[in-house]
């Protein structure tokens, strides 16, 4: 029977009416004719409150620990959803990610599926079960540990069955209908989407718009899974929803497609440090062995063999940079003056396939928040994005200005 992958966000399973409402809709493509791969999260609030606790034990954590603790939370939701549909006469049964298993590398909270092996579950379909509920976000890491994908994994999780069982499709079933031209929660302006171009949906979701975890959507570009994300409360339609495909598959273009948002970014300049070859590989491989992850680069202008470096990072991961550059100063590697922490900036982004063939789009948006009296502090541009670090108070008119001047709630 052909295989169809439904994947159940927090807000979806957050209480056991919300688990019974997702379990109808599973049930309906049960009696479609599908073997269906459910994918759960936990209980929405569930993985802030495990991380939370993580946090407060032991503020530089042991990532192994954190994993064990911060992955129960799909353990509780596969559980509840199987028995959910049993008692709807459906044959189910939940599966933790060591139990399929997902084999992962051992980067511990930041992992990466490597190989999901179909034989298990799939001999469970041959037997006449129809529902496997699997507990997304975690797996077993190469080094026999549970491990997790990252926040928002689950979506990661979904991705990767639909690949491996060669699904129809992959539903992503969220608390918005759809991918919009930006957060639906931050204007009331935003459109929705009928279709997204791969692409963009990868800059959007890597610049900060949570819909949907980057790599999720990085796998079904590379694995062509057709991928739809839509609302779970919405009564059951067939055309609902988002659909994330090929460019070529699109018919409305416009320059600029959505406006992305980074609330929680920091800021930090390292003042005068030496201007030699080697120095900004001194400071950011001890950065990313201490796990910071970097974002936007500056280096200013050198004056008498001396010059500050600028980056960015989220807010929460400053004190883990902070003591991996006071460390690097101590053994010798850089030498610094001072080291200067902005906490409180955010990063604005537009996004759209059209830049490539349109100028122009990087000066309108300079223009916008000029005129709004917004202060851009970094900038940072590829063929497709321009992304600008602001000061966090002024993150909302800026997406929204941004949002009207490039005529988002408009189709083309
Ligand atoms: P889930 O728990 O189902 O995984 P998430 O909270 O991870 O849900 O993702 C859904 C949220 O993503 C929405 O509630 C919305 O606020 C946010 N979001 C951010 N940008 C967008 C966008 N461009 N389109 C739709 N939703 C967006
Ligand atoms: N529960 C995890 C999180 O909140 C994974 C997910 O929901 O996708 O990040
Ligand atoms: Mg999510």
């Amino acid at each position: 029977m052909p295989v169809l992958v439904m994947k159940f966000g927090g807000t979806s399973v957050a209480n056991l009416d919300r688990i019974a409402r997702a379990s109808k809709r599973v049930a309906r493509e049960v009696a479609n004719g599908f073997d269906v791969i459910v994918i759960v999260s936990a209980m929405s609030g569930k993985t802030n409150e495990l991380v939370g606790w993580v946090d407060e034990t032991s503020p530089m954590y042991d990532a192994r620990e954190y994993d064990a603790i911060v992955s129960s939370g799909e353990q509780v939701t596969a559980g509840l959803m199987a028995l959910r549909l049993q008692e709807m006469d459906i044959p189910a049964r939940s599966w933790m990610g060591w139990q399929v298993p997902v084999r992962t590398t051992s980067a511990h909270s930041a992992a990466r599926i490597n190989e999901i092996p179909t034989d298990n579950i799939a001999a469970k379909f041959g037997e006449g079960m129809r529902v496997a509920v699997v507990a997304g976000f975690q797996g077993l890491g190469d080094d026999g540990r549970i491990t997790t994908l990252g926040r928002g994994g689950s979506d990661t999780t979904a991705v990767a069955f639909a690949a491996a069982f060669g699904a129809e499709r992959c539903d992503i079933y969220t608390d918005v209908d759809g991918v919009y031209t930006t957060d639906p929660r931050l204007t009331n302006k935003a459109r929705k989407l009928d279709r997204i171009a791969y692409e963009e949906m990868l800059e959007l979701a890597s610049l900060g718009a949570k819909v949907l975890q980057t790599r999720s959507v990085e796998l079904a570009m590379r694995f062509k899974v057709r991928l739809r994300v839509l609302s779970s409360f919405e009564e059951y339609n067939p055309e609902a929803g988002t659909l994330v495909c090929d460019e070529e598959d699109i018919v409305e273009k416009n320059v600029v497609s959505g406006v992305a948002y980074q609330r929680d970014e920091a800021k930090m300049t390292l003042i005068s440090i030496a201007d030699r070859p080697g120095i900004a590989a001194a400071i950011f491989v001890p950065l990313a062995e201490a796990g910071v992850n970097v974002d936007m680069i500056v280096q200013n202008i050198s004056e008498e063999g001396r010059t500050d470096m600028t980056f960015s990072c989220p807010v929460n991961q400053v004190a883990r940079a902070e003591a991996a550059m006071q460390a690097a100063k101590t053994s010798g590697e850089i030498n610094f003056h001072d080291l200067v922490a902005d906490t409180g900036v955010a990063k604005v982004s537009v996004v759209g396939i059209g830049m490539r063939s349109h100028a122009g789009v990087a000066a309108k948006m300079f223009d916008v928040l000029s005129r709004e009296g917004i202060n851009i502090k970094i900038i940072t541009t590829s063929e497709i994005k321009i992304s600008v670090l602001i000061d966090r108070k002024y993150m909302e008119l800026a997406v929204q200005a941004l949002h009207d001047a490039f005529e988002l709630e408009k189709a083309a």
